[in-house]
């Protein structure tokens, strides 16, 4: 007696098959509904190059926003150096190269039935599932610091316009005011990010409001980029920035929005601009997945990206746990290309064979002063580790005009990737 085989057992029987090694037929692949989670410099890059690699692929791309404001070249914003609108990105050339896109945030995801819930109500079914959600901001971390405070004092750690209310208060300091960062221990998203941010606001005060004073309250002994950052700041603001480690005081535990005040266990520092960047975990629907561990974040599969926890789906971006790789919008979109290779070679019964992916982290101290960080990274026990003898940062002793050659990567990286995941 024959019956109708559904697609679920269809799906099942090609596993078997891989396990045997023969090869799913053509058709199989064609069949195959991928869904992407996140239309940022993950996803949206993940959600393209599944499509590139293999045009019969149902491609699904889920993402509330209709503009995408990216974060990487916000601090210039945040400066005054450049405009909002410059960090903004739509989703219509996704669209017309055949990715369907979806203007829905996903609220739920059911690992076994390979579905996901979406805020209106629908759902959509998948073979399988990419997400890159990048982070949530947790509110619980700082005593005192929750939504309503960080309208008070902005953490400008998603772009958009936590940036601009950041902006409109270091214009409304007067000069000779005190702005505060509050930096947290690792792992974070961007980790030069909060001394290049530290750097530029520099640069406005050191034009604009020369006697203000900037203080950098750090949760770590050590940091991204560290020696070349400080020597900038002794080159181009002399006494304007002081860093206060982690044995020095520098974590704070509490903020008190009423006064600008965060607190450490050393004493309490009272600020005319907080800008606080609180601890971090992977956005929300990771954990709706089941695809989180204890510590908030995604662990993967370093070759596939698949979750450890979560079968069928895969995690990319800042959400993931990638070892030694930072929590960059370079390293979200390696990742991207690397995971929607994984995911057609699996569809088509292959095995992903491991990969190189490489990072590269430019950060401004000023608008013609760039300093990078760059490494390259393949599976090691489990985790992504770096290639010894690849990568590394700029020289310490660099001469102004190779700096500004710098400025000028950073410039281009930003217009190369935009364009390639946006444009
Ligand atoms: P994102 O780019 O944040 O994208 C996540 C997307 O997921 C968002 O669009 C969000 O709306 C969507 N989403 C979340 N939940 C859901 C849901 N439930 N349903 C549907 N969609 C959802 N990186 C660099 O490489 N270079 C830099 O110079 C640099 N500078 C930075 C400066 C600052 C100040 C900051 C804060 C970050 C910087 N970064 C930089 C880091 C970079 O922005 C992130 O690492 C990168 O955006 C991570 O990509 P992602 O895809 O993981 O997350």
């Amino acid at each position: 007696m024959s019956r109708r085989i559904s697609r679920r057992e269809f799906c099942g029987a090609g596993v078997a098959m891989t396990a045997l090694a023969f090869p799913l037929p053509a058709f199989a692949q064609a069949a195959a509904r991928v869904v992407v989670i996140g239309g940022g410099f993950g996803g949206a890059s993940c959600a393209r190059t599944l499509k590139a690699i293999e045009p019969k692929l149902q491609v699904t791309l889920v993402e509330p926003n209709k503009t995408f404001t990216a974060c990487p070249f916000s601090n210039t914003v945040i400066a005054g150096l450049r405009s909002i609108e410059a960090q903004q990105f739509g989703y219509d050339k996704i669209a017309a190269g055949g990715v369907t896109v979806v203007a829905q945030a996903a609220t739920a995801i059911d690992a076994r039935a390979r579905t996901v819930g979406l805020a209106d109500g629908t759902s959509l079914t998948y073979d399988r599932l990419v997400l890159s959600p990048g982070i949530d901001l947790r509110f619980d971390a700082l005593q005192g610091y929750d939504e309503a405070a960080a309208a008070k004092m902005p953490h400008a750690w998603k772009a958009g316009e936590q940036t601009l209310l950041l902006r409109n208060q270091l214009e409304a300091m007067d000069d000779g005011g005190l702005v505060v960062i509050a930096v947290p221990a690792n792992p974070f998203r961007c980790p030069p990010g909060p001394y290049e941010r530290a750097c530029l606001i520099a640069h406005y005060l050191k034009t604009k409001k020369p006697r203000s004073k900037l203080l950098i309250l750090d949760a770590k002994e050590t940091f991204s980029k560290q020696r070349l950052f400080q020597n900038a700041w002794k080159e181009l603001y002399p006494g304007m920035i002081e860093w206060v480690s982690l044995s020095q005081g520098g974590k704070v535990n509490a903020v008190n929005p009423a006064t600008n005040t965060l607190i450490t266990d050393f004493g309490d520092h009272t600020a005319h601009v907080a800008n606080v960047i609180p601890p971090q975990r992977a956005g929300r629907i990771a954990t709706i997945a089941g695809a989180t561990d204890n510590t908030g974040w995604c662990a993967i599969d370093p070759v596939t990206f698949e979750s450890k926890s979560a079968p069928n789906i895969h995690v990319i971006g800042d959400a993931c746990l990638a070892g030694a790789m930072p929590k960059s919008a370079f390293s979200a979109n390696s990742q991207a290309k690397t995971c929607a290779r994984a995911i057609a070679t699996l569809l088509s019964g292959g095995s992903p064979a491991a990969p190189k992916l490489i990072n590269t982290c430019y950060s401004l101290a000023a608008p013609d002063y760039g300093i990078s960080v760059a490494g390259v990274y393949q599976p090691k026990n489990g985790l992504l580790a770096d290639v010894e003898g690849a990568g590394g940062v700029s020289p310490a002793d660099a001469s102004r005009e190779f700096r500004a050659r710098e400025a000028d990567y950073a410039q281009s990286w930003f217009s190369t990737v935009t364009a390639e995941v946006f444009g």
